[in-house]
């Protein structure tokens, strides 16, 4: 394979000497779980978001499942999300015992479309879950003023949106929390797991740092039925080190968006990415829509290019929540995007040489062989 559809361990080996004494340091300190490196790296990525508290967690999932029980959503309560998306978003609110309700995305930012958030909500809902997915933020504007008007809490998804932005402000900071994952792959990643909610909520960020250790609100202090969800001190350190990486990572990631955009677009048959403007997309996922899928990603493959596909299933028509009795036909535009989305590679250390074979393969794979051309060039990093 001449092109991979993901390098997280050839990205970390790039520092890995750096990142060998970060953990070094750690290891000295004793301090594994909580503790000063992760209360360091939560300053630096509030100041990051823009918001006044982050508090780190040990996943994606538990923040957004930690977000929700700071809210104090449960049973009774329905929150609106999208079905395209990762499945950890649905899983955390059903874990608060409330409903999800699912509002349809829209056809050119692939986020939550607010008229379909508008005909989601009932009487019963009480949050709403915008996915910022691939990287470009939700309509946080529209979704903000609807939820305003109907006394809504916002909870973003910005596990796949570390640095994008909307109307000038950084995911994490668009609504009353917001909930990032440090899973490896994502734009920026730990060396295991980790999470954070961002906040400026003072109420929200304490019972999130109550929560996700055991409902202690100080030492033998049992204030609420938590779980454990605490960030460890390696990956702490390790975030704190990546995190100064970040904007550089992103600003490639862009780069190389760009000379796809400008290539592909005039591919017959391949759909790109539509960037809302001047909103800042950070490309967690480049995903381009084809027909003839499989043959596509086949021909690809057969020209050196691995690709990806999220999702190929939207949440709503997974076995594990037949329960909502939602089926198909009832989310067109999820339903038909899942149909076609490819994921091309997509990360800072692409070079230009393998993006321009990414470039001519997807001219090649595409159902009509229309694309005449050469790859723009791109410098190398
Ligand atoms: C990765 C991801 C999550 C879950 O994060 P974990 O850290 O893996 O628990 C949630 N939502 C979305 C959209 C994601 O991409």
């Amino acid at each position: 394979m001449k092109v991979p559809y993901s390098e997280v361990a050839a990205t970390n080996g790039r520092m890995k000497d750096e990142l060998l004494a970060t953990i070094g340091r750690v290891i000295d300190s004793g301090c594994y779980s909580g503790g000063p490196f992760v209360e360091a790296f939560e300053d630096e990525f509030a100041a990051y978001c823009g918001t006044k508290h982050a508090v780190a967690v040990s996943s994606g999932t538990s923040a957004l499942w930690l977000a929700m029980m700071a809210m104090e959503i449960g049973p009774g309560d329905e929150v609106v999300t999208v079905p395209a998306t990762f499945v950890a978003t649905v899983e955390a609110i059903l874990a608060t015992g409330a409903t999800p309700v699912f509002a349809d995305i829209d056809e050119s930012s692939y986020t939550m479309s607010p008229e379909g958030l508008e005909r989601a909500i009932s009487a019963r809902t009480k949050a709403v879950v915008p996915v910022h997915l691939f990287g470009q933020t939700a309509e946080m504007g529209a979704i903000r003023e609807i939820a305003a008007g109907r006394g809504l809490r916002v909870i973003e998804d910005a596990a796949q949106a570390h640095g994008a932005s909307c109307g000038g402000r950084r995911a994490g900071a668009l609504g009353d929390a917001g909930c990032f994952s440090f899973y490896p792959s994502k734009n920026l990643g730990a060396l295991g797991e980790g999470g954070a909610v961002t906040t400026d909520d003072d109420l929200v960020a304490e019972r999130v740092r109550e929560l996700r250790n055991h409902g202690q609100s100080r030492k033998n202090h049992h204030v609420a039925s938590g779980w454990n969800c605490r960030m460890d001190g390696v990956q702490a350190a390790v975030l704190s080190h990546k995190l100064r990486m970040l904007e550089g990572g992103n600003q490639r990631r862009v780069e190389i968006a760009a000379a796809y955009d400008e290539f592909l677009a005039g591919c017959a048959g391949v759909v790109v990415p539509a960037v809302r403007k001047p909103d800042h997309h950070v490309y967690h996922v480049y995903a381009v829509r084809v027909g003839g899928r499989d043959r596509f990603i086949r021909r690809m493959a057969g020209l050196g290019v691995e690709c990806g596909v999220h999702y190929p299933v939207p949440v709503h028509l997974q076995p594990a929540f037949a329960r909502l009795g939602c089926g198909m036909g009832d989310f067109p535009v999820a339903e038909r995007c899942a149909g076609e989305f490819v994921s091309l590679p997509m990360y800072p250390g692409l070079t230009g040489e393998q993006a321009g074979i990414v470039m001519a393969a997807a001219a090649r794979s595409c159902e009509v062989e229309a694309c005449a051309g050469v790859p723009p060039v791109i410098q190398s990093h």
